[in-house]
């Protein structure tokens, strides 16, 4: 996570680092800091907290110098203090580091400088990187960086200034995103395109373990070998207007409106020839979805959907379990990969994985310029914009949109569904997006429900089938904004175990909107009322009589049954939204999460 950026022109740095970070602040929140350098002195300052409380600190001190790298921390190792903010310096002030990612072997390394007499100031994996820049460095300073790079395991994107070098940015990047901007008379380095759009669209996208040296006017490329490589700079799309407000109090509120156009353009966006093109599905006898987090619920409900449709077996897996658990992959797998950053480190291993066993990956990612879509064989865009609210919303509904016309395809192409059926289930993924703009029309009951249940201690969400995957992403949407405990639990799973947890007044989300397990979950919630539940019912509007004893009843539109999760999703992110809101959370950046998840 965390996020980079770096300047080297002719003005002045600071506002150029501060402007990238204010964008790059949704990778990681905890603390941030900027250092820049006039030639002579290196000048920085670090400041734990939010962007703002580093502003707040340099405000009216002399921060000059036409080269400058700033960073946004998401802390992995070592406390939240000004201290572990980066930059970091080597101990004799040669060198200065931003970093993203993890240093698996740093206290190895670390100890072996210990005993060689350096000091170090912080607790982080980071200082040992540029400690080791200033004990390899004789001169040169590419021998220097390759010969810490050799060190090192892990994953890094590093932003690197030499003191001896007033001329260059250094960068490098192993497993972690780093880009560089081309701008007029300058250049920057970045985690992320969007922070710098402002100033350019073009930029070089340097591979792994290449060393790029970056001057005001030129960049040149070295390969883990120290030959030079070339890369041409290629122009790129940045959304910038998406990083604004728009009137809304919180971007997710805005990004849940925007919902019905992201799902609309993902639909038009769709190409199933290309995947036909790009992928054997002659070959494939089983898919493989692989994700984390939110997207991991979209794979859930993928499967829902996918398995029955086109007949053809899936299972859903969490990324940074499948990788590690030699999962009977082949060529005729088809594995899925969905990820909205496109760089998530754990989806891309598994990528990674996949490939090695020949398998043929599909990628649903929401940012062309990713590592994710660059290694794939196919990438299906979604079409959701840039997201900026750590809880996804919009990004996790245009995924949905892309397993149903997975699903569809498919199921036509593998001859399970005449071309009659192909076009109603179509023609009715189409009404989706019209049918979240009814849904957003009515949310006044859900405020009311969120003012009853803001001060519960857990909360449990259960439903079947498709119901279910959606009661995984709704307790998950609750939980990291609102930081009330959840559960969610397949409906008929609960006696099982988990209904001793229900007791007088509990609180529980009952999902039925899935018409072809309607009755079953109707009498889980009777097991659940029975135990003394507070039952919240959502479920299809023709059903919304039959329902009784429940607290309230929220009628979703009458849909197809394999759809109607993202119809559901709505008000329950409307829920968690007004329920973080009530107990005055931090709603787009919760607590100790980020945006772009690059660590493993
Ligand atoms: N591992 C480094 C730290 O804990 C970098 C974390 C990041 O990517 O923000 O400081």
């Amino acid at each position: 996570m965390c996020g980079i950026i770096g300047y080297i022109g002719e003005e002045n740095s600071r506002d150029y680092l501060i402007s990238g970070l204010e964008k790059l602040e949704y990778r990681g929140y905890d603390s941030a800091g900027i250092l820049v350098f006039d030639g002579n002195r290196m000048k920085y300052e670090k400041a734990k907290g939010r962007l703002d409380c580093l502003k707040e600190k340099i405000k009216g001190k002399e921060l000059d110098g036409a080269m400058g790298i700033g960073h946004t921390r998401w802390a992995t190792h070592g406390a939240v203090t000004d201290e572990n903010a980066h930059p970091h310096l080597s101990e004799k002030g040669m060198f200065a580091v931003v970093h993203n990612g993890i240093i698996e072997n740093c206290e190895e390394l670390k100890q072996q400088l210990l005993s060689e007499g350096v000091g170090f100031k912080s607790e982080t994996d980071t200082e040992v990187i540029a400690q080791l820049l200033e004990k390899y460095y004789s001169g040169s300073l590419i021998n220097a960086v390759s010969r810490t790079c050799e060190q090192l395991e892990g994953s890094f994107a590093l932003g690197i200034v030499c003191k001896e070098c007033p001329d260059k940015l250094i960068c490098v990047r192993r497993a972690s995103p780093l880009i560089i901007g081309k701008g007029e008379g300058c250049h920057f380095i970045s985690s992320d395109v969007n922070a710098v759009s402002r100033y350019t669209d073009k930029i070089y996208k340097p591979g792994e373990n290449v060393i790029s040296l970056v001057k005001k006017d030129s960049v040149s490329f070295y390969d883990r070998d120290l030959k030079p490589v070339e890369y041409e700079a290629v122009t790129v799309f940045a959304d910038s207007l998406s990083a604004e407000k728009g009137g809304f109090e919180h971007f997710m509120l805005k990004e849940i409106y925007e919902q019905p156009e992201a799902v609309e353009k993902t639909i038009s966006a769709f190409d199933f020839e290309t995947v036909k093109k790009k992928i054997n599905l002659q070959k494939v006898k089983n898919i493989f979805i692989t994700a984390c987090g939110s997207a991991y619920h979209a794979g859930v409900l993928g499967k829902y959907v996918i398995e029955p449709l086109a007949e053809i077996p899936v299972q859903t897996d969490i990324a940074s379990e499948f990788r590690y658990r030699r999962p009977v992959i082949g060529e005729d797998t088809l594995v899925i990969i969905i990820s909205q950053s496109g760089e998530t480190a754990d989806s891309l291993a598994a990528l990674r994985l996949a490939k090695e066993k020949g398998c043929q990956v599909l990628s649903v990612v929401n940012v062309r310029e990713s590592s994710v879509s660059d290694e794939s064989d196919c990438v299906i865009l979604t079409q959701a914009g840039t997201e900026i609210a750590v809880a996804t919303t919009k990004a996790y509904s245009a995924q949905l949109a892309v397993m149903y016309l997975l699903a569809v395809h498919l199921a036509f192409e593998r001859g399970r569904i005449e071309e009659k059926s192909k076009e109603v289930f179509l023609s009715q993924i189409e009404q989706i997006p019209e049918s979240i703009r009814e849904i957003l029309r009515r949310e006044s009951e859900l405020r009311r429900i969120a003012r009853e249940i803001k001060d519960s201690g857990h909360l449990y969400f259960i439903g079947r089938n498709t119901d279910y995957a959606i009661a995984l992403e709704a307790s998950l949407k609750m939980k990291e904004i609102s930081y009330i405990h959840c559960e969610a639990y397949g409906a008929g799973e609960l006696k099982h175990g988990t209904l001793s947890l229900i007791e007088e007044g509990t609180p529980v989300f009952a999902l039925a909107c899935n018409d072809t397990v309607f009755r079953k979950t109707a009498s889980n919630i009777k097991e659940v009322r029975a135990r003394g539940g507070r039952v919240y019912c959502f479920t299809a509007e023709r059903y919304a009589d039959e329902i009784e004893g429940c607290e309230s009843v929220t009628a979703i539109p009458e849909f197809n049954p394999f759809f109607i999760g993202s119809l559901e999703i709505v008000p329950l992110q409307l829920l968690s939204y007004y329920t973080a809101r009530e107990k005055g959370c931090d709603i787009d950046k919760p607590r100790n999460l980020a945006k772009s998840v690059t660590v493993e």
